[in-house]
């Protein structure tokens, strides 16, 4: 019997994205295994079932999910879908560690290998199948959009009969993956750049991009390359070099974060006061609280003739690239749990056992393990 791989249809609100695109799918085919995806399921990416040309399409939910040896999504499975499916199945998707308490441990529960997309380990060898990355890039290239299409000036400086306009300050806070898109898509629509971020080798970055450094002196490297969080010294330096580049700014672009905690608060109610009339923030780290003390996620309103704008679940709204990239993500993940026509995840393999998240009935993530069974939300 191949090995069967099922692609229910996403069910959170507003995702649009599908686990495995029709290219992706073919691969797999290509490779003995046989993929099935509910009907539907690639509809809001634009990937109609059609073109799943090498695929099984199936109408029932249940029986997808209940005859599955892996399934493969983007928003994690509900404990009501984790019931259905077979015990020792292999479920491969964001998993959100850090909420979502009653799934994780519906998967501990029944018995499901589940690995979190989000943990899988940020090192070289890893980079084409970190979905992290994929989906933040999309998240700062449509962030660069969303400011040039909500701001009352033009990007670009332009030279006209009518005068010459003045190019757009942007200023994006927070220089990972999302930030270094913003920067490079910002460029390119014409806007000057400033840029900063708390880990200090962002600056090369930030300048190969032809952007500005603000330099805050502050040095928070944290673990695994990531931020750590800045103590209150750190955070009022931070502010005070800030707050003039904020009044300066046109677009805010912030997308600062720190693993597992809510984002940083770096613009206050006095600064966004301060800002020039028409200007906007773009605030992608809404989605864990965002990094304006202002930003409701999810909303765009005006505060004293400053948009403020906080987007949850950015590259949902490209969901074609989006799915695309996140199924190659996940085809190249695959390779290392799918070997010769067997289901043989390689345990030694750091990639694979970092991004466990629960097998044989634990959870295999410290950190998630403590709050789930320690029941903290
Ligand atoms: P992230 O989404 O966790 O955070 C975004 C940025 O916010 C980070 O650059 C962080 O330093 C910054 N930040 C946190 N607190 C801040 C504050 N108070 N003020 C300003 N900025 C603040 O980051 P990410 O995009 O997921 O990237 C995390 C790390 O992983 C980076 O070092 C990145 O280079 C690295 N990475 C490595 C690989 C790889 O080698 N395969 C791939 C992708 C990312």
């Amino acid at each position: 019997m191949p090995i069967r791989i099922a692609v229910p249809h996403e069910t959170t609100p507003g995702e649009r994205r599908v686990a495995l695109v029709p290219t992706v799918a073919a691969q797999l085919s290509g490779q003995g295994l046989q993929v099935s995806l509910q009907t539907g399921a690639g509809c809001a990416a634009f990937y109609r079932d059609r073109d799943y040309t090498t695929a099984e399409i199936v109408e029932d939910r249940a029986a997808l999910l209940g005859t599955a040896d892996i399934v493969l999504t983007v928003e994690p499975l509900t404990p009501e879908d984790i019931a259905l499916l077979r015990e020792g199945t292999l479920v491969i998707g964001f998993l959100h560690p850090h909420k979502f308490n009653d799934r994780i441990s519906a998967l501990r529960d029944r018995n499901i290998t589940g690995f979190a997309m989000e943990l899988i380990p940020r090192i070289s060898r890893a980079q084409n199948m970190d979905a992290l990355s994929s989906q933040a890039s999309i998240g700062g290239y449509k962030a660069a959009l969303m400011a040039a299409n909500r701001t009352a000036r033009f990007f670009p400086m332009l030279t006209t009969a009518a005068g010459t306009i003045r190019p757009a300050k942007v200023l994006v806070i927070g220089v990972g993956v999302a930030g270094l898109q913003a920067i490079a898509t910002s460029k390119r629509l014409g806007a000057m750049v400033e840029a900063y971020d708390v880990r200090p080798e962002t600056r090369e970055q930030v300048e190969s991009l032809g952007a500005r450094f603000v330099d805050v002196k502050v040095n928070a490297v944290g673990e695994g390359g990531y931020a750590r969080e800045l103590s209150d010294e750190e955070k009022r330096q931070e502010m005070e070099v800030l707050a003039e580049h904020v009044a300066a700014a046109d677009a805010i672009i912030s997308t600062a974060a720190v693993p597992g905690r809510p984002a940083p608060k770096i613009i206050t109610t006095a600064m966004v006061e301060q800002m020039k009339p028409g200007a906007v923030i773009i605030d992608l780290a809404a989605y864990s609280g965002g990094n304006c003390e202002l930003t409701i996620p999810g909303e765009s309103f005006g505060h004293e003739l400053v948009m403020i704008y906080g987007p949850l679940n950015v590259p949902a709204m490209m969901p074609v690239h989006a799915s695309e990239m996140y199924a190659k993500n996940l085809f190249n993940f695959l390779s290392l749990i799918v070997h010769d026509d067997e289901i043989r995840p390689d345990w030694n393999d750091e990639i694979v056992a970092t991004s466990v998240l629960t097998r044989d009935g634990t959870i295999r993530h410290e950190l998630t393990r403590q709050r789930v069974e320690g029941g903290q939300s």
